[in-house]
């Protein structure tokens, strides 16, 4: 099974490689060494990922070709914007026109988007979100692995299954060859092309341990790889950049200095925010957002939070509710389509394990409503229930091979092409 496919190099600019996709031309970072005009590459998050022999490129596209242009077709059809606009506010239908139009909202009319709570008018926005979505960035969606690979954590955050002070967790801690077998299965037995290495702040993975595993793991698989492990600070973001880290998934989790101290025993939100900005200097893909439903917030703190996103550069947006309580999906919807109508032409936008945990439809609506990727988890079952940080976490007992056929027949579906065309 693959989640991207092969393009072609038809130019190189220096280290920026233009690839054709089936006509439709996308620019690459290549690290490449020896990579030629006319060679067959994968590429991830705007990486190139492995070149391929030509006659197995050849082979896949010709499998791709008609599924290609087929799903684009269904997405095209369901992503139309209709002028079924009974019951919506005529203020309200001014704004969403002006963002169908790819006009900048102004904050004002964002936050009447995010306070509406008529069911005839949340349609209406989910619907241009996913317009906008299609518009900019047609089909595709990208299908990450995720690998929690300890659960051991310094931090004390007040909504975290697995902050130090809870007792009762049993807790556990990947080794490296154990780390290095679930890459292994991922990369070369599911297909993955990126993967996000994640832990709870666990002092035994140090930089010099976490570096010499990428490393590892970058000599032997050709995948992206994403660290989330915490604050690591300038110097260790440098460290694993060099070793071969591509990208930081790091939520500021809220943009209220306030709410995040008291969430965060005192943690100061500035030291997160500086390590997602030193992050984007230095060359990282940044995935950051936040939690939705925390104690007192309101929806200027919510737009807040999702204009940070967008200042922090993100490539992708992570909001999830915060569970077991939870918002009402709606809320979520609604985070995820304002999220595209902001970032409409380059946002990331991911259907997280949390809302899947709040609702089970929530990838069908997610990606309905703006949303362009998912992330599947490849942590192994027997640990996988242990990295608790809420209650029934979706998928915590599903088989990897179970995962992907439900997340290829519901993007199938849709329309839905699972890969990463780049940027
Ligand atoms: N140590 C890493 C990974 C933390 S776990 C880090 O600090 O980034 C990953 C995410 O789980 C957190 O960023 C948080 O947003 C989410 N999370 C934790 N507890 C949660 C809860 N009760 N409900 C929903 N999401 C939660």
């Amino acid at each position: 099974m693959c989640y991207a496919i092969p393009g072609r190099v038809v130019e190189l600019l220096g280290k920026t490689a233009i690839v054709d996709y089936f006509g439709e031309k996308k620019k690459a970072v290549n690290e490449l060494p020896g990579l030629k005009v006319g060679d067959y590459i994968y590429a991830q998050g705007g990486y190139v990922i492995n070149s391929l022999p030509a006659t197995e490129a050849l082979d896949i596209l010709e499998t791709w070709k008609e599924l290609f242009f087929e799903l684009r077709e269904t997405d095209l059809r369901l992503s139309r914007m209709s002028h079924e606009e009974s019951g919506v506010d005529q203020k309200l239908a001014l704004i969403l026109d002006k963002a169908a139009e790819g006009r900048e909202l102004k904050r004002e009319e964002l936050l009447t988007l995010l306070k509406t709570e008529n069911p005839a008018e949340l349609n209406l926005l989910y619907k241009t979100a996913n317009f906008l979505r299609q518009k900019y960035l047609t089909n595709s969606c990208c299908v990450h692995g995720i690998i929690e690979f300890s659960n051991y954590c310094r931090n004390d955050c007040v909504y975290c299954g697995i902050r130090r002070s809870n007792s009762i967790l049993e807790r556990y801690r990947m080794t490296d060859e154990e780390i290095l077998a679930a890459v292994e299965e991922a990369v070369e037995k599911h297909g993955f092309k990126a993967l996000v290495l994640q832990s709870g702040e666990d002092p035994n993975f140090s930089i010099e341990r976490l570096s010499a595993l990428i490393k590892r793991i970058k000599e032997k698989h050709a995948v992206l790889l994403f660290i989330s492990v915490g604050e690591v600070g300038k110097e260790g973001l440098k460290e694993l950049h060099r070793a071969g880290a591509r990208g930081l998934l790091l939520r500021f989790e809220t943009s209220n200095q306030a709410l995040y101290g008291k969430l965060h025993c005192g943690d100061k939100l500035a030291d997160r925010l500086q390590d997602l900005r030193d992050a984007y200097e230095i060359g990282y893909l940044v995935l950051t957002g936040g939690l939705i439903g925390l104690p007192d917030q309101t929806d200027e703190s919510l737009l807040n939070d999702i204009l940070l996103t967008k200042e922090l550069k993100a490539e992708m947006y992570t909001f999830g509710p915060v569970l077991p309580e939870g918002p009402r999906a709606d809320l979520v919807l609604k985070v995820l389509a304002v999220s595209r109508l902001v970032d409409p032409q380059n946002a990331k936008i991911v259907v997280t394990t949390g809302f899947e945990t709040l609702n089970k439809n929530a990838r069908r609506l997610g990606l309905l409503a703006g949303a362009n990727s998912v992330m599947l988890n490849v942590t192994p079952l027997k640990y996988r229930k242990l990295y608790d940080i809420y209650p029934n976490r979706a998928h915590a007992e599903e088989r990897i091979e179970d995962q992907i056929r439900e997340t290829l027949k519901l993007l199938y579906d849709l329309g839905r092409a699972p890969t990463d065309l780049g940027i």
